[in-house]
């Protein structure tokens, strides 16, 4: 199951024994996403396309008994990915009982305005938003097992997607808070989130705790990884410092050899390149403590061995 499948059904678990206000909140976000409108015998029929028979049955059950309105579940088609898709088709009764379709004083009927529909009391406006996730969202995190495929490079992503720009930006507005960024694809609008944190509060809001929990971990867990691989990158930028210093120095030494200087230096000097020589590899800190002397004292006597050096160099 991946993350936003297990979302939703996360959702669609709270949202069983929701009540009265709220259920009709949820039926009327999902039609007006994904509800697709056709012309039949009796009327005007809403059909819902889905893989997600949960999700079907669910709007099914609320439409029987809060609306007393009945539908019919169907295997309709394979999807291009080869996953059965489902047909749930309403009795045209629906579309007017919702607030959806409006007739005028002339009998003829037309869509609601999207603004008008997404509700304005705070349980049936979460509801609301519970029905477009379910119906038209989707999101995206690193996986825990993948964190380290993932480092530095963040994968938030929670998008819904609408077919109608009127509503997407309706949307958008009374859900403010959730501070959806806006983008178009295809011919589609999609709000997306990609803030960690942002998508965080989303599956608060929508009562997927669960998931948020899940979330939780994978920020955790990453930025665990992140500072060892920072701590990591720290200790190898040291070791090719330490190995820079200790070319230069042998490079000094081999210099000092090759003009006969060697055995004319100081005896401090001569019992730090000796030791320089016999291990290319130590620190600076590991030479100072087998000379018994601090790190600023090995630092001074190899400067003072380059320096005399450079200046032979200079000579030449
Ligand atoms: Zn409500």
């Amino acid at each position: 199951m991946t993350f936003s499948q297990s979302v939703k059904s996360e959702i669609l678990r709270s949202v069983r024994n929701a009540k009265h206000c709220c259920a009709i909140a949820f039926l009327q976000a999902v039609l007006k996403a994904v509800g697709s409108l056709t012309l039949e015998r009796y009327g005007y029929c809403f059909s819902v396309e889905s893989d997600n028979v949960d999700f079907l049955t669910h709007i099914s059950n609320i439409a029987q008994e809060h609306l007393q309105v009945k539908s019919h579940i169907s295997s309709y088609n394979m999807s291009a990915k080869g996953t059965a898709v489902y047909s749930c088709r309403f009795e045209s009764a629906l579309g007017e009982r919702l607030g959806l379709l409006i007739r005028d004083k002339d009998g003829a009927l037309g869509f609601a305005e999207a603004s008008t529909l997404i509700p304005t009391e705070a349980c049936c406006r979460k509801a609301f938003m519970q029905g477009l996730f379910v119906a038209c969202g989707s999101v995206v995190i690193p996986q825990t097992e993948d964190v380290a495929d993932f480092v530095g490079s963040a994968k938030y992503h929670l998008e819904l997607r609408f077919a109608d720009s009127e509503f997407a930006r309706a949307v958008s507005s009374v859900y403010s808070a959730a501070e959806f960024h806006e983008t178009a694809r295809k011919n589609h609008i999609v709000l997306y989130l990609k803030d960690s944190e942002r998508i965080a509060d989303f599956l608060v809001y929508v009562n997927a705790t669960a998931a948020k929990l899940y979330l939780e971990n994978v920020i955790v867990a990453r930025s665990v990884r992140n500072n060892v691989n920072r701590q990591s990158n720290c200790e190898v930028a040291n070791i090719e410092k330490t190995v820079a210093a200790s070319g230069r120095q042998l490079d000094s030494i081999s210099y000092l050899r090759a003009q006969g200087l060697f055995d004319s230096l100081p005896e401090s000097l001569k019992e730090i390149a000796l030791l320089r020589e016999e291990d290319p590899e130590a620190t600076l800190e590991e030479i100072a403590n087998r000379l018994h002397i601090s790190k600023s004292g090995a630092n001074h006597r190899f400067s003072k061995l380059m320096e005399i050096a450079n200046k032979q160099r200079k000579k030449q």
